[in-house]
């Protein structure tokens, strides 16, 4: 079986946590590919206000382009309504080979979400789930393997990544103040960010 990742995230703006995650897990799985895909619509951010879509693709391609195994999809951009990650891995299974896998990757704060997601247990069945946490994290993810039986116990995984202290929240609180975001995302997407004038509000 071929093992595919899905790297699914706002990416507002995509940083090195992200990028570190993603190796890290591709490289113990040995998987094929790994799929980032910036959500156009994310249901747990309604109302928020996020930067557009295009942005946040573009930016995701300029943070991965150096990484052969790293490929940007815009499925979710494609798709009225909220960007559910169910219709998206649907989607891929039709567009790829039977023989495929597909792993979903998450960070420590996202796989704690995961009972809120629509169609969980449907999609726990046609999507395992790696939540790359720190060492220190174990309770929280046997808790939620647990919260879902024997499916969570087969289905959701856990890989132990030395997690950077890094996300796009702060990022943006720090271009909106002036402070520096060097060498917490590629150089690319901070000139991106610049060229644009994004996050200054
Ligand atoms: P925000 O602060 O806007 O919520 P974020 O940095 O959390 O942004 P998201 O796009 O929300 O980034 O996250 C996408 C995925 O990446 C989620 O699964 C999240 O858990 C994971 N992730 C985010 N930051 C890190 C990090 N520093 N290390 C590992 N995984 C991360
Ligand atoms: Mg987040």
């Amino acid at each position: 079986m071929k093992k595919i990742g899905i790297m699914g995230g706002t990416f507002d703006p995509i940083h090195y946590g992200h990028l570190m995650t993603a190796e890290a897990v591709r490289d113990e799985y040995k998987m094929e590919q790994v799929i980032f895909i910036p959500a156009a619509n994310p249901p747990h951010k309604a109302g928020l206000t996020i930067t557009p879509a295009i942005h946040r693709f573009n930016m995701t391609l300029l943070a991965t382009c150096s990484n052969p195994y790293f490929k940007v999809s815009d499925i979710e951009m494609r798709r009225k309504g909220p960007s559910y990650t169910i219709d998206t891995v649907y989607e891929l299974i039709k567009a790829y080979e039977n023989d495929t896998e597909f792993y979903f990757i998450t960070g420590a704060d996202a796989v704690q979400e995961l009972p809120t997601w629509d169609r969980i247990e449907e999609l726990l069945n046609i999507c395992q789930f790696i939540a790359a946490t720190r060492q220190g994290c174990i309770p929280d993810v046997d808790a939620i393997k647990k919260h879902f039986g024997t499916l969570g116990e087969k289905r959701i995984h856990r890989l132990a990544t030395p997690e950077l202290e890094i996300s796009s929240t702060d990022i943006r609180n720090r271009l909106k103040k002036g402070y520096s975001i060097k060498y917490i995302l590629p150089e690319a997407v901070e000139q991106y960010i610049r060229k644009e004038h994004l996050y200054l509000t």
